[in-house]
């Protein structure tokens, strides 16, 4: 189902796309990944700057960011700290939102994290844990904050924990579309 919620946005300027608060965003992806973060007793939270609004399709950022959300859940011990952080960043007059998910967990090598957005592509000591999945989770997250005129980055330190940041496009304020 979430391939087929890509072609969705296909072909359509980004531009043209209904505006998205990102404060649903974070909402829905938090009310998806709560029983999850209770199974493992993980402290869920989010922080930064609300009233942020993006353009795109409302359902495929929740699925991305729900995407990295349970994997700073599955990939972390019992009773770590997974962080949702919204603000805006300024690159040289381009304004951009960006949406962190940072964890405590188990960290990522640097030769891995090179290859970590491909499809099915999973890091070894991770699939031993049997967490299930198929190894597309961070692929579907780039293919969608792509198609909407972003980017993903990670950061991570083994053994530190990671932070997976979608960097979007701001929407142009109401006043300044007129
Ligand atoms: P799926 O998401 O399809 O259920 P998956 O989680 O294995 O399966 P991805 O989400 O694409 O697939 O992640 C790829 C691999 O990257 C994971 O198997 C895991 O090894 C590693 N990984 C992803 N996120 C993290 C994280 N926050 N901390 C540590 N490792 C991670
Ligand atoms: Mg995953």
């Amino acid at each position: 189902t979430q391939i087929v919620q890509l072609s969705r946005l296909q072909g359509e300027p980004v531009s043209n796309a209904e505006q998205v608060l990102v404060d649903d965003i974070v909402g829905l992806a938090l009310d998806r990944s709560r029983q999850l973060a209770e199974q493992r007793h993980v402290n869920l939270t989010r922080g930064g700057e609300g009233g942020l609004v993006v353009r795109g399709k409302r359902e495929q950022l929740v699925t991305a960011l729900v995407n990295l959300v349970h994997n700073a859940i599955t990939y972390s011990d019992e009773k770590a700290r997974v962080v949702v952080t919204t603000r805006t960043v300024d690159e040289g007059g381009d304004r951009r939102v960006s949406i962190a998910v940072t964890d405590n967990g188990i960290g990522i090598g640097p030769d891995d994290t090179k290859r970590i957005f491909e499809r099915f592509y999973r890091v070894d000591y991770a699939r031993s844990r049997q967490t299930g999945g198929t190894g597309l989770g961070l692929s579907i997250v780039a293919e969608i904050v792509e198609g909407h005129g972003g980017e993903v980055a990670v950061w991570s330190k083994l053994g530190s924990g990671s932070t997976f940041t979608m960097t979007l496009p701001a929407a142009a304020d109401e006043e300044e579309e007129v």
